[in-house]
């Protein structure tokens, strides 16, 4: 693979300085290529890009004419869907049939969303007192960073694009060090697509120098952020000098519910989807599985026997259903908690060790399951980002939520029970910005998704992000004679 280069004012440039950075397979350990890796002269030059293009061709569009080309970005993602998809695998370590049939139809649809989005976007009269004419303007912020994770490197980032375009501001978007393919591949899409130069600029590089300086820089106007919750608490102070608008989207150690009287079949599917799913380096993971003791001894056993079906194999292979960590210090993280929980007495039922596909390489671990697991142990308290199930049993619905609402995180919970009443009845005691009940980790473009305390502010896809990426202008018009 040639060097891949940053994309400023609709030209693919060299970093300034000259440097790069390699991308490492984590399925093979192998370098599959270099990028650019943007330094203070690149940044400069892609905000200058940014902001002439919100005073040009961009800031002259009509509404519908920006939804359109936002809805051809998504078009045309679909039609180079496979080749986005291998990117995304290649770097990522997911297993190919997420990527091409989950994730980047999922990023495509988002730009479908939002471009139809563009045309409705408006303001408001407003009947004040006096004879004036009061009205607002909903305008978009002006330029915007997008700085994403290596998880869902694609997805997350149409997430921020795709409503930013839509609202008429110009991007600037980061990828993460490590997965910066399908950043790329999105800005080549985006100059097919048609859209001005300026518009979306893609720049490559380390988040501890690159990401600081677009947090700091004055010309940028809001940040749009998903990571970790000790970068997000880093951008927030970063960014007050300048008062930047942000949103972040972070951690997160979600319940899994189960009560006593749900089917245990389905929970069981849903506890495993809920933390296998995306290697369990999904923000939203069900990685705490709260279970009624009454029935908690079967459960485990049948979720220790499901988890032990589920290999991990190469990622490459359209039947894979588990693939790698997505890089060697994320494996080793998760090898560490997988120590930390039983050198703090949990039960292992099932994986605990580092996998071999048979090829010698990778960053492969073992779905992991510990049972016998308190609140107050490290791998129930702090976020594993990885795929490491804790079992926590339960005595009452009360100790449950307490258990469930005992940490500083509330992206998501998971409900398992027959009873509607006692269902509806906990979705509104947990703290959490989404809530499934008798289902995990499902997702729409029109749902809004966002966490409540630690787990950050701001909700992303919905009509509630439109307002993520607008400011509103009141306007008075006297109309006494
Ligand atoms: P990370 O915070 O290390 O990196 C995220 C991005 O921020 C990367 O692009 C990185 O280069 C950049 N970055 C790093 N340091 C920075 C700094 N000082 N200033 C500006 N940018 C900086 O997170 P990660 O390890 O890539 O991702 C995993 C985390 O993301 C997990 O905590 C996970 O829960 C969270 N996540 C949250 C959501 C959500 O929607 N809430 C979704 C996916 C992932």
């Amino acid at each position: 693979m040639e060097e891949k280069q940053l994309l400023i004012d609709n030209e693919w440039r060299r970093a300034a300085s000259g440097a790069t950075m390699e991308i490492v397979n984590p399925a093979t350990e192998e370098i599959i290529g270099t990028v650019a890796s943007a330094g203070p002269d690149d940044l400069n030059a892609a905000v200058a890009a940014a902001r002439a293009a919100l005073d040009g061709p961009w800031g002259r569009l009509s509404a519908r004419e920006r939804g359109r080309l936002v809805r051809k970005l998504g078009e045309r993602l679909l039609e180079r869907a496979d080749e986005v998809a291998r990117l995304e695998t290649l770097h990522n370590g997911k297993p190919i049939s997420e990527s091409r049939h989950i994730e980047i139809p999922a990023a495509a649809e988002c730009f479908e969303y939002f471009g139809g989005w563009s045309d409705k976007v408006m303001g408001e009269t407003i009947p004040v007192k006096g004879n004036y004419l009061t009205y607002t303007l909903r305008e978009p912020l002006g330029v915007v960073a997008a700085i994403v994770p290596w998880n869902f490197p694609l997805l997350l980032a149409a997430w921020k694009v795709a409503p930013a375009l839509a609202c008429g501001n110009t991007v600037i978007l980061k990828p993460a060090s490590q997965t910066p393919l399908t950043a790329i591949a999105l800005g080549e899409i985006a100059i097919e697509a048609g859209l001005p130069p300026g518009v979306l600029n893609v720049l490559t590089g380390p988040g501890s120098k690159l990401g600081q300086a677009i947090v700091e820089h004055p010309g940028i106007d809001k940040i749009a952020f998903t990571g970790d919750t000790n970068t997000g608490k880093g951008i927030m102070r970063g960014a007050a000098d300048t008062l930047k608008k942000i949103t972040l989207e972070l951690g997160g150690k979600s319940p899994n519910i189960v009560l006593a009287d749900a089917d245990m079949e389905a929970a069981i599917r849903g506890a495993t989807i809920g933390i296998f799913y995306g290697k369990g380096e999904v923000c939203a993971a069900g990685s705490r599985l709260l279970v009624d003791k009454s029935i908690k001894n079967e459960f485990v056993d049948k979720l220790a026997a499901r988890t032990k079906k589920m290999v991990p194999g190469d990622p490459m292979d359209p039947k894979t259903r588990f693939g790698a960590v997505s890089s060697k210090k994320q494996m080793e993280t998760v090898l560490r908690y997988i120590e930390s929980g039983r050198a703090e007495g949990a039960t292992l039922v099932a994986g605990g060790a580092r996998a071999d596909i048979g090829t010698g390489k990778g960053y492969f671990v073992q779905p992991t399951v510990f049972a016998d697991v308190r609140p107050e142990m490290t791998i129930s308290r702090e976020e594993i980002f990885g795929p490491v199930l804790a079992a926590i049993e339960f005595g009452d619905i009360d100790e449950a939520v307490a258990v469930a609402n005992a940490s500083p995180y509330g992206l998501a919970a998971g409900i398992w029970t027959r009873d509607i009443k006692k269902a509806h009845h906990l979705a509104r005691r947990l703290q959490a910005g989404t809530v499934w009940i008798n289902t995990y980790n499902v997702y729409d473009t029109a749902a809004p998704f966002g966490g409540y305390k630690q787990s950050g502010f701001g909700r992303e896809m919905s009509a509630h992000a439109l307002e993520h990426y607008t400011q509103i202008k009141s306007v008075w018009v006297d109309l006494n004679l």
